[in-house]
């Protein structure tokens, strides 16, 4: 055999997968019952590539020692006490869903190179656009993360509102947005030639959501300063705090206005999944256009973003283009070939692996997941508010919660941020932290479905343990 063909050895990667598969089912028994060294192996950048480096330098070896490698020195998602950033640790069938896409590799852009994961998207679009609220006239796609979502649909909203994609226009086009949301949104308005000034951000209340009392206010400046805005952007939620724009009062200013409403979803539009939750974001169903990350809450591996339009034509204006080898008319509206409608044109079979946890698990797994998180949220912010030497930043809307520890002799953004700092190195817990009108807070995104109120408050009791040994007690 030549060494290709060894390389594409069925038998070999029979026995490959199987001795890889029982190397990641070890990592997800050790991870969840807390038996793995740490939820996170933090090294210093430098140590970590100096580590790679003598790796790499010693060529093709055992890929199974590399593999362990990865998984001892990679952040243990599926770690109870993981409660960093709002990635969620996949379900496992999704891993294998993964590995099929991996393999199949079929690539989305036309219909005949996505047989499968083509109507796969289609599906679970109109799954979502039904729980949105929208109509029969709605569609959606799946787009590599929440940033390049929440781009296109920009774009969508420029290609609805002006002729910029065939004209190119000397016009001041602005976006308004509350202060808190996504950094994504002020990159892709600058990405469309907005500059700074057409990042309208407005400001937000108490409860860090979009004061949509002064919309009118914002709007007026824009006009008259010369920029037409044509667009507003809801957060549901902020990415700091979790808290939820109202949206039925933004969609009631954007139809006034006549411009187009986006909800930027990506974490928090997952509660449309629930009865109980869902009321947080009352008004979606007047949006032009919502991202959902499937990622974030719904426990599908990165990246897998929902884009749904309320029109399905608006879809077909994002990216008006030729081109003569994949599609013969640049016009038609057919849902079939993915690559008209997404910034992408080879693309992951997103569509597969969320629908592999539909098979596995049905519809009702996402419900449970939301309601446990929300739930977990609320009793964490309970235990926080219990303790005498803790305060909330504000009352979690979502699964996100910042918090710090109060001391009265110490300065609260230093102890706050060496805390973060100490738990960070010592690895047995993964937190983040945020800044808020100046303070520090630490931050918790609670998406481990088996996180307990245990961890919790062993964690709790970890931050007061540092914090009395940096403040010297
Ligand atoms: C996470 C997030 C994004 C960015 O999504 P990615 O999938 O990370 O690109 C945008 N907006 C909000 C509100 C988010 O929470």
């Amino acid at each position: 055999m030549t060494n290709l063909q060894e390389a594409f050895s069925p038998d070999s990667f029979r026995q490959n997968a199987h001795t890889l598969v029982d190397l990641l089912a070890d990592y997800l028994e050790s991870a969840q019952n807390q038996t793995i060294t740490s939820v996170i192996p933090y090294q210093e950048p430098d140590e970590s590539l100096a580590f790679w480096q003598t790796d790499y330098e010693q060529g093709a070896g055992n890929v199974e020692d590399f593999f362990r490698n990865v998984i001892e020195k990679s952040t243990h998602l599926h770690h109870p006490r993981y409660m960093g950033h709002q990635v969620t640790p996949p379900l496992p069938i999704t891993a294998i869903a993964s590995m099929f896409s991996g393999l199949l590799n079929n690539g989305m852009a036309v219909y005949e190179m996505g047989l499968v994961s083509n109507p796969l998207e289609r599906i679970l679009s109109e799954l979502l656009a039904n729980k949105i609220g929208f109509d029969e006239n709605a569609s959606g796609l799946l787009t590599s993360g929440g940033t390049l979502a929440n781009l296109t649909a920009l774009l969508a909203a420029r290609a609805a509102k002006t002729d910029v994609w065939e004209e190119g226009t000397s016009e001041k086009l602005a976006v308004m947005v509350s202060e808190e949301a996504h950094y994504c949104i002020d990159r892709a308005a600058r990405i469309m030639g907005m500059g700074s000034e057409g990042i309208i951000k407005v400001s937000t209340n108490e409860k860090l959501q979009i004061r949509t009392d002064l919309l009118e206010k914002y709007y007026n400046e824009a006009t008259e300063k010369g920029f037409r805005v044509i667009c507003i952007v809801g957060s549901a939620c902020s990415t700091s705090t979790g808290s939820y724009d109202n949206l039925a009062e933004i969609g009631h200013f954007a139809h006034k206005h006549q411009i187009w409403f986006h909800v930027d979803g990506a974490h928090g539009g997952a509660v449309i999944f629930s009865e109980k939750y869902k009321h947080k974001v009352k008004g979606i169903a007047q949006a032009d256009s919502v991202v959902i990350d499937w990622h974030k809450m719904l426990m599908t591996p990165a990246l897998a973003t929902a884009l749904i339009f309320k029109r399905d034509e608006d879809a077909f204006k994002t990216f008006q283009q030729k081109a003569q080898y994949l599609w013969a008319n640049q016009h038609s509206k057919d849902w079939f070939n993915s690559g008209k409608r997404t910034f992408e044109c080879t693309k992951l079979m997103m569509s597969l692996k969320i629908y592999s946890i539909l098979k596995a698990h049905g519809e009702q797994i996402f419900t449970e997941n939301v309601e446990y998180l929300h739930g977990l949220a609320e009793k964490f912010a309970n235990l926080v508010k219990a303790r005498q030497n803790f305060e909330l930043a504000i009352e979690p809307e979502s699964n996100i919660v910042c918090f710090r520890l109060v001391s009265l002799d110490s300065n609260l953004n230093d102890l706050n941020s060496s805390i973060r700092k100490q738990l960070l190195q010592e690895g047995n817990f993964y937190i983040v932290q945020t800044t808020l009108k100046e303070n520090v807070y630490l931050r918790v995104s609670l998406m481990n479905p088996l996180t307990t109120e245990a961890d919790l408050n062993a964690l709790l009791d970890e931050i007061e343990r540092i914090g009395n040994q940096i403040s010297g007690k």
